[in-house]
């Protein structure tokens, strides 16, 4: 994103806009940081600018990965899905990836409105692969990596900045400890925050084998349900 600096009138309306806080006056116009600018278009898409002076770039790569986490209109090549870019943790109900004994561990990172370098993603992505965990197959980040089994990210996004991005990823509920070990101590080797999303199947009484190690953990939960209303078309043969 860049702003013309011929036709800004520094009215100073676009500023609360930026989530990222990357527009800022500079003498008598408002500029970009190109550094700190994840390329999500808010500024662009609010139409504040009394002069239309926001002008949408089309980058390359690398930074094109900037609006292909960031930008809710710019659709992921690989998984054909806008936004973040995955439905992987959405579908569930449908592919019935996690089934009995297994737990799907989700890492959002960048939210809310702090961002992430891909650094810090490759640094959690590497502690989830130590742990044991296996990476959706999926989603945008996984594709990122040049290897799976590590959680390595490509070298030259690194330093590339988004709004959020989310580690998907599947493992089992004996496994729980020590992923939850590796996000504690990858946690205090990063700049920006991240909330986890523990995805499973319930027991026929409501409860979820997930929850007693969890609690064990001092891990604080808050129970989030989706119900199935007859949409999706289940894929899989139901556990007997
Ligand atoms: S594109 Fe997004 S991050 Fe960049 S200046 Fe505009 S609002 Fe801020
Ligand atoms: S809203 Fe437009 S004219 Fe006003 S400061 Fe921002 S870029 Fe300049």
């Amino acid at each position: 994103m860049k702003i013309d600096p011929e036709l800004c009138i520094a009215c100073e309306a676009c500023l609360p806009y930026c989530p990222m806080a990357a527009i800022s006056m500079k003498g008598d116009v408002a500029t970009i940081d190109v550094d700190e600018c994840v390329e999500c278009g808010v500024c662009f898409r609010a139409g504040v600018c009394p002069v239309d002076a926001f002008v949408e770039e089309v980058h390359e790569w690398p930074r094109s990965v900037r609006a292909a986490f960031s930008n809710p209109l710019t659709v992921h090549k690989e998984t054909r899905v806008p936004g973040r870019g995955t439905e992987e943790a959405k579908t569930t109900d449908v592919t019935g990836r996690f089934k009995r004994g297994f737990v799907g561990i989700t890492a959002e990172m960048g939210r809310p409105g702090v961002g992430v370098r891909f650094y810090d993603v490759e640094k959690v992505a590497q502690a989830m692969a130590k742990s044991g965990v296996e990476f959706a197959h999926d989603n945008p980040v996984t594709f990122l990596m040049v290897d799976k089994s590590t959680g390595k990210l490509k070298s030259e996004i690194l330093n590339e900045k988004a709004c959020s991005a989310m580690i998907e990823s599947i493992t089992t509920v004996e496994n729980i400890p020590a992923v939850i070990k590796a996000l504690r101590e990858a946690a205090a080797q990063i700049e920006t925050v991240f909330t986890l999303t523990i995805s499973t199947k319930l027991e026929a009484d409501g409860s979820a084998l997930c929850e007693k190690p969890l609690k064990k953990l001092n891990v604080p939960l808050y129970l989030n349900g989706k119900v199935n209303v007859g949409l999706g078309r289940p894929l899989f043969k139901e556990e007997s």
